[in-house]
């Protein structure tokens, strides 16, 4: 399988090299030059398969000859070494729990995965990997975890002092070896800004391969359709799901999408957004009007210009109707969102964080308009991620699982720094050394 560039401008690449890359030299993304179909023996027989065989089965067309099989399986079996339930809300909602992962987010699984290919990239590379991300909060704890002593990676993150969460910033500044914690006296915004200034600094090029790890990363994107299958493999019902996802930077939405052009049934898609709605907009007008994100309280999906909008133009050959026939949105405030939690706790006793309600909102909407239909929301993150949020809602303490305890008594670990780049530039050139 080879990888176009969506601004056309740069050679094909084949998987290695677009994981490596993450984005194009032309600064587009990446996009798969055919969609591989599934056999109708996988399909049918999804029931019956463990997650590692379907993950596998699913990323083997992607990967090509890039990866060996017995290391592909190993990487899967590392990557999906944790649950992924489907567990019944009520009647006609089902819920795919996505936060049994080290760091209580669905990033984890495309993390974890993408880790383990740069892992094994390295080894036939000279230079040492080094991983630069800048974080509000989530992604950097599964980048942080997922990396957490592979062979070959650094990794470097920066995140904005006192503006992440407890239990997130234990998991950016505990873990230590490998994993470097930039603790930026700024916002987000700042840390984003200097890890582009990285990117471009030709003085840093010479001393090791310097990569990304956000979501537009192929590694990251294309092993989140590995959930979809997990969630037919559970489902027991005799139609085809609709699957309500929270969406910030459409990535993991955009997957579904993908598996369901491979063949996976599925009966609709619903993306539900906060605020920050420009997709939903889109749905409604047919015009695609990107805007600075506002702040809300799933934060995680603050998004004003969704990063994968232009792989869903790509799979429905820009046609808006194609799109409106796969695709519904709708959006919702935060004082909706903290409504939905409070309801689902009293009505179903079951705890969303403010992402999956949002997720939950958006299927209850739908199933207005399609009765008689059933649908599973995917959960994708803990409501531990958020306390502040969900307990005040629910009025009690939200427990913490079992596997968390031990890093939130772990150290903190952080380098501090202003929020300038000649600063972060002396850092970065002391960890490569
Ligand atoms: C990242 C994230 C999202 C949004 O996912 P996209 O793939 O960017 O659409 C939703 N919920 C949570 C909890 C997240 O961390």
């Amino acid at each position: 399988m080879k990888y176009y560039s969506l601004n056309c401008r740069s050679p094909k690449v084949d998987f290695k090299e677009a994981t490596i890359l993450g984005q194009a030299p032309d600064k587009g993304l990446y996009f798969p030059e055919h969609i591989p179909l599934w056999s109708k023996d996988f399909i049918s027989s999804l029931k019956g398969l463990d997650k590692v065989s379907i993950g596998y089965e699913i990323m083997k067309p992607f990967v090509g000859d890039c990866i060996p099989k017995n290391e592909l399986n190993k990487i899967m079996a590392d990557a999906l070494s944790f649950e992924f339930p489907l567990k019944k809300i009520n009647d006609s909602i089902y819920s795919l729990e996505l936060f049994h992962g080290p760091t209580l987010a669905f990033k984890d699984l495309g993390a974890r995965f993408l880790s383990r290919c740069l892992g094994y990239f390295a080894q036939s590379q000279e230079k040492k990997i080094y991983v630069l991300v800048a974080t509000s909060g989530d992604t950097g704890g599964a980048v942080a975890d997922g990396f957490y002593k592979v062979p070959g990676t650094e990794v470097i993150i920066l995140y904005p002092s006192g503006k992440v969460s407890e239990v997130q910033e234990k998991q950016l500044t505990g873990l230590g070896q490998n994993i470097h914690a930039l603790e930026v006296k700024g916002d987000f915004d700042d840390c984003q800004r200097m890890v582009k200034m990285a990117f471009t600094d030709q003085d840093l090029k010479q001393h090791g391969l310097l990569t990304s790890a956000n979501s537009i990363n192929i590694s990251r994107w294309l092993s989140q359709q590995i959930y979809y299958a997990i969630a037919l493999s559970q489902w027991e019902q005799e139609t085809p799901p609709a699957f309500c996802v929270p969406s910030g930077n459409f990535g993991n939405i955009c997957a579904g999408l993908l598996a369901s052009l491979s063949g996976l049934p599925v009966n609709q898609f619903i993306a539900a957004c906060n605020s920050n709605d420009v997709f939903t907009r889109y749905i409604e007008s047919g015009n695609y009007v990107p805007r600075v994100s506002t702040q809300t309280i799933s934060n995680a999906m603050d998004v004003g210009d969704p990063s994968n909008f232009v792989r869903i133009l790509e799979m429905f050959e820009h046609n808006i109707d194609t799109i409106r026939n796969h695709m519904s949105s709708y959006a919702f405030s935060d004082l909706q969102t903290e409504e939905i939690i409070s309801n689902v706790y009293k009505d179903f006793n079951y705890i969303l964080d403010p992402h999956t309600a949002i997720a939950f909102g958006g299927m209850l909407q739908w199933l207005q308009k399609n009765p008689g239909q059933k649908g599973i929301i995917l959960s994708t993150a803990h409501p531990l991620k958020f306390p502040s949020v969900v307990e005040k809602i629910i009025g009690k303490k939200i427990e913490v699982p079992k596997h968390v305890e031990k890093i939130m008594q772990s150290e903190k670990k952080s380098i501090i720094t202003e929020p300038i780049y000649e600063d972060v530039k002396s850092i970065l050139l002391e960890i490569m050394h």
